[in-house]
């Protein structure tokens, strides 16, 4: 697992200190290389109706696993779900990783992305797509150059009909990483949030039932189906089974993609890591990216997973993208930044985000704090927002105001 961690700064570090305009790809597992090791396998077993959809599922369900692109939902059930609407279906998968601190999925694709590709093949074929869309973010070169040629190699190699996987470019917007913003943006129209229901597993892209999955999610389908549910589960605990690709970044000493359980605890995030930077000691950590709050070193212990303590708390692990402070970092400036990077990022389309984010920063920002219009407004953003971006906006000023009173 260390390795993992040092393995990630070294590769970013080779991308940016090429000192070349031209992309720089890193050394990555290429399609004939991925078939050599039994790639592609679990795909043409479920082709060839070796193993039908109904035990893909079903693998999926004993393994436990989860969206992990920040909402957790059980991804055989989704799979069930949207496979019962009528079709004709069509699949996404949701490259965008936007969430601040987020970094594991482009690990995963700079160095295997394939594994990708086929979860997102077998996801295809069994909830019976017409077609494929892949989502990823422009700021990830190098992965569009990868994903392009292998896209590419596929079809030469006749796994996928040509013309099946679209590629996408996404333009910048961290709300185009919400699922349905994702669609209206693949359509070609501003990244706009829907308003539920319907869930795009029933009315998605161009109007189909749409299959939705997150880059690491799909990563881990062909080797759960090869080394059986419980090679993932077991790596976890009862409570919390699975594991977990965290990047772990801020006031540690070896930053980067760590694998560990499920309901792993910040504390022992920060000893994988290295321990605190030198001169460095704990104060705080974002559980979640920019929306899971700001939680003290007094919580440190918190098992860090979907629901349980932490939802309680208002936490959220979302991404897993933890974010980790120390004694010379000013939590009040961690929150206006976080508050800042909402009302930047609000799509506009609701009034409690656009207005409420803006206000918030505002308010935050005067000399004596008006907690009782906080609190009004903070009420209203999570009661009246469109999406979740709107509704977790306040979590930082919340626990800013719980535990950071000394910050003020
Ligand atoms: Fe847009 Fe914010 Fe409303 Fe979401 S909550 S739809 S980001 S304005």
């Amino acid at each position: 697992d260390r390795e993992i961690g040092q393995a990630a700064v070294e590769g970013v570090q080779a991308l940016i200190g090429s000192g070349d305009t031209d992309v720089m790809l890193p050394d990555y597992t290429d399609l004939d290389a991925y078939r050599a090791e039994g790639g592609y396998t679990q795909l043409q077993k479920l082709r060839d109706g070796e193993v039908s959809v109904e035990q893909v599922i079903e693998t999926l369900g004993d393994a436990s696993l989860r969206g992990l692109g920040g909402a957790g939902f059980p991804t055989g059930r989704k799979w069930s779900l949207v496979g019962q609407n009528a079709g004709p279906r069509l699949m996404t998968v949701n490259g965008d990783e936007g969430e601040p601190g987020t970094f594991k999925d482009r690990y995963y694709l700079e160095r295997n992305p394939h594994g990708m590709l086929e979860g997102a093949l077998i996801g295809a074929t069994c909830v019976e797509a017409e077609g494929l869309y892949i989502y990823m973010r422009d700021e990830y070169p190098a992965v569009l150059e990868i994903l392009r040629r292998e896209i590419s190699a596929l079809e030469d190699a006749g796994l996928v009909e040509p013309g099946f996987i679209s590629l996408r470019r996404g333009a910048g917007a961290y709300i185009c990483g919400e699922e349905s913003a994702m669609v209206e943006s693949i359509e070609g129209k501003r990244g706009l949030p829907r308003l539920r229901p319907p869930v795009i597993g029933q009315v998605g892209l161009f109007g189909r039932p749409t299959l939705n999955n997150n880059v690491e999610t799909l990563y881990w389908v062909p080797q759960i189906l090869e080394k059986g549910a419980a090679w993932f589960a077991d790596q976890g605990s009862e409570d919390h089974p699975g594991f977990r690709s965290w990047s772990v970044s801020g006031r540690v000493r070896n930053p980067g993609v760590w694998k560990a359980p499920a309901g792993v605890t910040v504390r022992e995030l920060i000893e994988m890591a290295g321990g605190m930077a030198e001169g460095h000691a704990f104060k705080a950590y974002l559980p979640g990216g920019a929306s899971g709050g700001i939680l003290p070193a007094s919580k440190g212990d918190v098992a860090l997973d979907f629901g349980g303590e932490l939802a309680e708390l208002g936490g959220f692990v979302g991404s897993h993208a933890v974010v980790v402070f120390s004694d010379q970092d000013n939590m009040k400036d961690v929150a206006l930044n976080l508050i800042d990077f909402f009302a930047h990022e609000s799509c506009g389309q609701c009034t409690p985000c656009r207005g409420g984010t803006e206000k918030l920063s505002q308010l935050l920002r005067r000399e004596t704090l008006d907690e009782e219009a906080i609190s009004d407004l903070e009420q209203v953003m999570r009661d009246a927002s469109i999406c979740g971006l709107g509704q977790a906006a306040p979590n930082p000023v919340r626990h800013l105001l719980t535990y950071f009173r000394e910050d003020l």
